[in-house]
Protein backbone atom coordinates (compact mmCIF):
# COMPACT_ATOMS: atom_id res chain seq x y z
CA UNK A 1 0.00 0.00 0.00
CA UNK A 2 1.28 3.10 -1.19
CA UNK A 3 1.77 5.93 1.47
CA UNK A 4 -1.00 8.86 2.02
CA UNK A 5 1.43 11.49 0.84
CA UNK A 6 5.07 11.54 -0.50
CA UNK A 7 8.43 11.96 1.84
CA UNK A 8 9.72 15.31 2.06
CA UNK A 9 13.22 16.73 2.71
CA UNK A 10 16.21 18.35 1.98
CA UNK A 11 19.66 18.11 1.48
CA UNK A 12 21.40 18.88 4.37
CA UNK A 13 25.20 19.90 5.13
CA UNK A 14 27.19 17.63 7.48
CA UNK A 15 29.72 20.02 8.30
CA UNK A 16 28.35 21.18 11.74
CA UNK A 17 27.64 17.61 13.02
CA UNK A 18 26.18 14.43 11.42
CA UNK A 19 23.47 14.08 14.20
CA UNK A 20 23.34 17.87 14.55
CA UNK A 21 22.29 17.19 11.04
CA UNK A 22 19.36 14.69 11.61
CA UNK A 23 17.87 16.79 14.52
CA UNK A 24 18.04 19.71 12.11
CA UNK A 25 15.97 17.66 9.73
CA UNK A 26 13.64 16.40 12.68
CA UNK A 27 13.08 19.76 14.09
CA UNK A 28 11.67 20.95 10.38
CA UNK A 29 9.59 18.19 9.73
CA UNK A 30 11.85 16.69 7.03
CA UNK A 31 10.82 13.00 6.55
CA UNK A 32 13.74 12.33 4.20
CA UNK A 33 17.34 13.78 3.57
CA UNK A 34 19.99 14.29 0.91
CA UNK A 35 24.22 14.53 1.72
CA UNK A 36 27.26 14.80 0.72
CA UNK A 37 29.20 11.83 1.82
CA UNK A 38 32.52 13.58 1.27
CA UNK A 39 33.38 16.82 -0.58
CA UNK A 40 31.56 16.92 -3.67
CA UNK A 41 34.61 19.02 -5.20
CA UNK A 42 37.40 17.81 -5.20
CA UNK A 43 38.54 13.81 -5.96
CA UNK A 44 40.04 13.17 -2.60
CA UNK A 45 38.18 10.68 -0.46
CA UNK A 46 37.92 10.13 2.96
CA UNK A 47 40.54 7.31 4.14
CA UNK A 48 38.30 6.38 6.88
CA UNK A 49 34.44 6.75 7.08
CA UNK A 50 33.51 9.73 9.53
CA UNK A 51 33.45 8.47 13.29
CA UNK A 52 29.30 9.54 14.10
CA UNK A 53 27.97 7.42 11.00
CA UNK A 54 26.56 4.79 13.51
CA UNK A 55 25.15 8.00 16.14
CA UNK A 56 24.12 9.02 12.20
CA UNK A 57 22.04 5.94 11.35
CA UNK A 58 20.57 5.60 14.94
CA UNK A 59 19.44 9.32 14.70
CA UNK A 60 17.66 8.71 11.59
CA UNK A 61 16.22 6.15 12.71
CA UNK A 62 15.05 7.53 16.54
CA UNK A 63 13.06 10.97 14.42
CA UNK A 64 12.19 8.12 11.74
CA UNK A 65 13.95 9.90 8.58
CA UNK A 66 14.28 7.77 5.63
CA UNK A 67 15.08 7.51 2.50
CA UNK A 68 18.72 8.99 2.74
CA UNK A 69 19.70 9.65 -0.74
CA UNK A 70 23.61 10.68 -1.16
CA UNK A 71 24.43 12.87 -3.82
CA UNK A 72 27.69 11.81 -5.97
CA UNK A 73 30.67 14.53 -5.91
CA UNK A 74 30.04 16.75 -8.72
CA UNK A 75 33.33 16.15 -10.82
CA UNK A 76 31.74 13.13 -11.86
CA UNK A 77 31.60 12.69 -15.46
CA UNK A 78 31.04 8.83 -17.27
CA UNK A 79 29.78 10.09 -20.33
CA UNK A 80 33.01 11.95 -21.74
CA UNK A 81 36.07 11.01 -23.83
CA UNK A 82 38.39 11.62 -21.37
CA UNK A 83 40.17 8.26 -20.37
CA UNK A 84 41.64 9.38 -16.97
CA UNK A 85 38.77 11.48 -15.95
CA UNK A 86 35.95 8.80 -16.65
CA UNK A 87 38.54 6.18 -14.57
CA UNK A 88 38.37 9.12 -11.89
CA UNK A 89 34.82 9.56 -12.03
CA UNK A 90 34.15 5.76 -11.55
CA UNK A 91 36.65 5.16 -8.94
CA UNK A 92 34.42 8.37 -6.85
CA UNK A 93 31.26 6.93 -7.70
CA UNK A 94 32.66 3.20 -6.74
CA UNK A 95 33.42 5.02 -3.27
CA UNK A 96 30.28 6.58 -2.71
CA UNK A 97 28.17 3.38 -3.64
CA UNK A 98 30.64 1.54 -1.24
CA UNK A 99 29.90 4.60 1.39
CA UNK A 100 26.24 4.23 0.93
CA UNK A 101 25.35 1.68 3.59
CA UNK A 102 27.27 3.60 5.93
CA UNK A 103 24.68 6.23 6.07
CA UNK A 104 21.92 4.06 5.75
CA UNK A 105 21.54 5.66 2.22
CA UNK A 106 19.60 3.38 -0.40
CA UNK A 107 19.80 6.12 -3.11
CA UNK A 108 23.38 6.93 -4.64
CA UNK A 109 22.63 9.85 -7.21
CA UNK A 110 24.90 11.16 -9.97
CA UNK A 111 24.30 13.56 -12.75
CA UNK A 112 24.69 11.72 -16.08
CA UNK A 113 27.40 14.32 -17.56
CA UNK A 114 29.02 15.70 -20.66
CA UNK A 115 29.89 14.32 -23.60
CA UNK A 116 32.54 16.86 -24.11
CA UNK A 117 31.42 17.70 -27.55
CA UNK A 118 31.94 14.56 -28.95
CA UNK A 119 28.10 13.13 -29.46
CA UNK A 120 25.29 12.43 -27.33
CA UNK A 121 25.01 9.15 -28.74
CA UNK A 122 28.93 8.53 -27.74
CA UNK A 123 28.39 10.25 -24.63
CA UNK A 124 25.32 7.56 -23.89
CA UNK A 125 27.05 4.74 -24.42
CA UNK A 126 30.33 5.94 -22.63
CA UNK A 127 28.17 6.66 -19.45
CA UNK A 128 26.43 3.36 -19.88
CA UNK A 129 29.51 1.23 -20.31
CA UNK A 130 30.67 2.86 -17.11
CA UNK A 131 27.65 2.47 -15.15
CA UNK A 132 27.70 -1.21 -15.85
CA UNK A 133 31.54 -1.56 -14.81
CA UNK A 134 30.53 0.74 -11.44
CA UNK A 135 27.77 -1.84 -10.64
CA UNK A 136 29.88 -4.88 -11.01
CA UNK A 137 32.54 -3.87 -8.70
CA UNK A 138 30.33 -2.95 -6.02
CA UNK A 139 28.88 -5.31 -4.01
CA UNK A 140 24.94 -5.93 -4.44
CA UNK A 141 23.57 -6.73 -0.38
CA UNK A 142 20.52 -6.38 1.58
CA UNK A 143 22.00 -3.17 2.39
CA UNK A 144 23.37 -1.87 -0.92
CA UNK A 145 21.62 1.47 -2.59
CA UNK A 146 20.22 1.88 -6.07
CA UNK A 147 22.64 4.08 -8.57
CA UNK A 148 19.84 7.06 -10.07
CA UNK A 149 20.59 9.50 -12.86
CA UNK A 150 19.74 12.92 -12.83
CA UNK A 151 18.51 13.93 -15.70
CA UNK A 152 20.33 17.53 -16.93
CA UNK A 153 19.44 20.69 -18.13
CA UNK A 154 21.35 20.08 -21.15
CA UNK A 155 24.07 22.68 -20.95
CA UNK A 156 27.33 22.11 -21.62
CA UNK A 157 27.34 19.13 -23.93
CA UNK A 158 24.93 17.28 -21.31
CA UNK A 159 23.71 13.52 -22.50
CA UNK A 160 20.53 12.80 -20.08
CA UNK A 161 18.61 16.13 -20.99
CA UNK A 162 15.43 14.45 -22.11
CA UNK A 163 13.08 11.16 -21.67
CA UNK A 164 14.60 10.04 -24.92
CA UNK A 165 17.90 10.36 -23.76
CA UNK A 166 17.06 8.56 -20.40
CA UNK A 167 15.30 5.38 -22.34
CA UNK A 168 18.12 5.56 -24.60
CA UNK A 169 20.92 4.71 -21.25
CA UNK A 170 18.56 2.51 -19.71
CA UNK A 171 18.13 0.30 -22.86
CA UNK A 172 22.10 0.77 -23.48
CA UNK A 173 22.48 -0.27 -19.70
CA UNK A 174 19.68 -3.35 -20.13
CA UNK A 175 21.94 -4.49 -22.70
CA UNK A 176 25.06 -4.64 -20.64
CA UNK A 177 23.44 -6.51 -18.39
CA UNK A 178 22.58 -3.49 -16.03
CA UNK A 179 19.74 -5.22 -13.59
CA UNK A 180 16.98 -2.53 -13.16
CA UNK A 181 16.84 -2.81 -9.43
CA UNK A 182 20.52 -1.45 -9.41
CA UNK A 183 19.59 1.66 -11.59
CA UNK A 184 16.90 3.81 -11.15
CA UNK A 185 16.40 7.50 -11.83
CA UNK A 186 16.05 11.01 -10.31
CA UNK A 187 13.84 13.99 -11.96
CA UNK A 188 15.25 17.08 -11.25
CA UNK A 189 12.36 19.95 -12.12
CA UNK A 190 14.61 22.40 -12.25
CA UNK A 191 16.61 20.90 -14.46
CA UNK A 192 13.52 19.45 -16.67
CA UNK A 193 12.35 22.62 -16.99
CA UNK A 194 15.83 24.14 -17.97
CA UNK A 195 15.64 21.78 -20.69
CA UNK A 196 12.21 23.28 -22.15
CA UNK A 197 9.35 20.72 -20.29
CA UNK A 198 6.18 22.91 -18.80
CA UNK A 199 7.06 22.14 -15.24
CA UNK A 200 4.92 24.88 -14.79
CA UNK A 201 1.89 23.56 -16.40
CA UNK A 202 -0.29 20.51 -14.83
CA UNK A 203 -1.24 18.64 -18.02
CA UNK A 204 2.60 18.94 -19.49
CA UNK A 205 3.72 17.36 -16.14
CA UNK A 206 0.56 14.69 -16.75
CA UNK A 207 2.32 14.26 -20.41
CA UNK A 208 6.12 14.29 -19.34
CA UNK A 209 5.01 11.37 -16.48
CA UNK A 210 3.20 9.70 -18.79
CA UNK A 211 6.11 9.41 -21.50
CA UNK A 212 8.20 7.93 -19.19
CA UNK A 213 6.05 6.00 -17.73
CA UNK A 214 6.09 4.22 -21.09
CA UNK A 215 9.54 4.16 -22.42
CA UNK A 216 11.01 3.64 -19.10
CA UNK A 217 8.68 2.84 -16.65
CA UNK A 218 7.53 4.96 -13.49
CA UNK A 219 8.66 2.34 -11.39
CA UNK A 220 12.39 3.66 -12.16
CA UNK A 221 11.61 7.18 -11.19
CA UNK A 222 13.56 6.86 -7.36
CA UNK A 223 13.72 10.14 -6.60
CA UNK A 224 12.72 13.76 -7.68
CA UNK A 225 15.05 16.96 -6.81
CA UNK A 226 12.48 19.34 -6.22
CA UNK A 227 13.44 22.76 -7.12
CA UNK A 228 12.04 26.16 -8.37
CA UNK A 229 14.72 27.79 -11.13
CA UNK A 230 15.69 31.54 -11.41
CA UNK A 231 16.38 30.50 -15.15
CA UNK A 232 14.21 30.77 -18.38
CA UNK A 233 12.54 27.44 -19.15
CA UNK A 234 14.33 25.31 -22.18
CA UNK A 235 17.33 27.92 -21.34
CA UNK A 236 19.67 24.66 -20.32
CA UNK A 237 20.48 26.88 -17.31
CA UNK A 238 20.80 25.30 -13.76
CA UNK A 239 19.81 28.25 -11.11
CA UNK A 240 17.87 26.58 -8.28
CA UNK A 241 15.44 28.83 -6.41
CA UNK A 242 13.08 28.40 -3.21
CA UNK A 243 10.10 26.17 -4.06
CA UNK A 244 6.74 28.13 -5.31
CA UNK A 245 8.76 31.63 -5.88
CA UNK A 246 11.11 30.88 -9.18
CA UNK A 247 10.11 30.56 -12.87
CA UNK A 248 8.36 27.32 -12.36
CA UNK A 249 5.99 28.50 -9.84
CA UNK A 250 3.71 26.86 -7.09
CA UNK A 251 1.09 25.52 -9.54
CA UNK A 252 3.30 22.84 -10.96
CA UNK A 253 5.40 21.78 -8.16
CA UNK A 254 2.12 21.48 -5.91
CA UNK A 255 1.19 19.52 -8.80
CA UNK A 256 3.76 16.62 -8.93
CA UNK A 257 3.88 16.69 -5.08
CA UNK A 258 0.38 15.46 -5.22
CA UNK A 259 0.47 12.77 -8.01
CA UNK A 260 -0.21 9.59 -6.73
CA UNK A 261 2.14 7.38 -8.62
CA UNK A 262 4.77 9.61 -6.89
CA UNK A 263 3.79 8.97 -3.24
CA UNK A 264 6.47 6.34 -2.76
CA UNK A 265 9.66 8.19 -3.10
CA UNK A 266 11.36 10.93 -2.16
CA UNK A 267 11.07 15.11 -2.96
CA UNK A 268 14.35 16.03 -1.63
CA UNK A 269 14.71 20.20 -2.15
CA UNK A 270 18.33 21.35 -3.28
CA UNK A 271 17.44 25.20 -2.90
CA UNK A 272 19.28 28.06 -1.76
CA UNK A 273 20.12 28.64 2.12
CA UNK A 274 19.53 25.49 3.50
CA UNK A 275 22.64 26.53 6.03
CA UNK A 276 20.94 30.39 7.16
CA UNK A 277 17.37 28.96 7.65
CA UNK A 278 15.64 28.10 4.26
CA UNK A 279 16.05 24.55 4.76
CA UNK A 280 12.66 25.48 7.28
CA UNK A 281 11.12 27.74 4.98
CA UNK A 282 11.25 24.94 1.80
CA UNK A 283 10.02 22.14 3.25
CA UNK A 284 7.26 24.13 5.17
CA UNK A 285 6.31 25.23 1.09
CA UNK A 286 6.48 21.84 0.14
CA UNK A 287 4.02 21.24 2.59
CA UNK A 288 2.09 24.01 1.47
CA UNK A 289 1.88 23.35 -2.08
CA UNK A 290 1.44 19.51 -1.32
CA UNK A 291 -1.85 20.55 0.60
CA UNK A 292 -2.64 22.97 -2.04
CA UNK A 293 -2.38 25.70 -0.01
CA UNK A 294 -1.38 29.65 -0.35
CA UNK A 295 2.66 30.55 -0.45
CA UNK A 296 3.61 33.50 1.47
CA UNK A 297 5.92 36.34 -0.12
CA UNK A 298 9.33 35.62 1.00
CA UNK A 299 11.50 38.64 2.19
CA UNK A 300 14.10 40.23 -0.65
CA UNK A 301 17.14 39.28 1.31
CA UNK A 302 16.04 35.45 0.25
CA UNK A 303 17.04 36.05 -3.42
CA UNK A 304 20.54 37.47 -2.64
CA UNK A 305 21.93 34.33 -1.55
CA UNK A 306 25.20 33.73 -3.15
CA UNK A 307 26.36 30.20 -1.83
CA UNK A 308 25.51 27.86 0.68
CA UNK A 309 27.97 25.73 3.07
CA UNK A 310 24.81 22.96 2.09
CA UNK A 311 27.70 21.26 -0.05
CA UNK A 312 30.10 20.61 3.31
CA UNK A 313 30.56 16.95 4.08
CA UNK A 314 31.00 15.57 7.54
CA UNK A 315 34.24 15.81 8.98
CA UNK A 316 36.95 13.47 8.05
CA UNK A 317 37.10 10.87 11.14
CA UNK A 318 40.78 12.22 11.76
CA UNK A 319 39.48 15.52 12.65
CA UNK A 320 37.97 16.37 15.72
CA UNK A 321 33.91 17.21 15.28
CA UNK A 322 32.95 21.11 16.06
CA UNK A 323 31.53 22.42 19.05
CA UNK A 324 30.37 25.67 18.36
CA UNK A 325 27.18 25.65 16.08
CA UNK A 326 28.69 27.73 13.25
CA UNK A 327 32.13 25.88 13.44
CA UNK A 328 34.04 25.83 9.62
CA UNK A 329 32.94 23.08 7.54
CA UNK A 330 35.68 21.11 5.84
CA UNK A 331 34.19 23.04 2.55
CA UNK A 332 32.68 26.51 4.00
CA UNK A 333 34.01 29.69 4.51
CA UNK A 334 33.28 30.16 8.15
CA UNK A 335 31.71 33.18 7.37
CA UNK A 336 27.62 31.93 7.43
CA UNK A 337 25.64 31.06 10.76
CA UNK A 338 23.42 28.43 11.11
CA UNK A 339 20.35 29.94 11.88
CA UNK A 340 18.55 27.92 14.83
CA UNK A 341 15.46 25.98 15.48
CA UNK A 342 12.05 26.04 14.27
CA UNK A 343 10.64 29.60 13.72
CA UNK A 344 13.94 31.54 13.91
CA UNK A 345 13.97 34.00 11.03
CA UNK A 346 17.02 33.50 8.25
CA UNK A 347 20.10 35.92 8.54
CA UNK A 348 20.92 37.69 5.90
CA UNK A 349 23.17 35.38 3.65
CA UNK A 350 26.72 36.99 3.21
CA UNK A 351 29.24 35.54 0.74
CA UNK A 352 30.16 31.66 1.31
CA UNK A 353 31.68 29.44 -0.31
CA UNK A 354 30.63 28.80 -4.25
ZN1 LIG B 1 19.40 17.95 -8.50
ZN1 LIG C 1 20.74 21.65 -10.47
Amino acid sequence: MLPTEPRIGVHLPLGGGMVRAVERAAEIGATAIQVFADNPATWHRRAAPPRELPAFRAALDHHGIGPVAIHAAYLVNLAGDDHEFAARSAAVLEAELNAAPGYGASIVNVHTGSHRETSVADGIQRLARSVADVLRRVEDGPGSAILVLENSAGGGWAVGTSTTDLARIADAAARLGVPEQRLGFCLDTAHAWGAGVHMHRADAIDRFLDDFDRRIGLGRLRLVHLNDSKAGRGSHQDRHEHLGAGRIGAAGLGHLLRDPRLRGIPFIAETPGMDVGYDAINVARARAMLAGLPLEPLPPEAFEITGSRSRAAAPDADVELPIAEDARGPVGDGATKRAGGRGTRPMAARRAAP
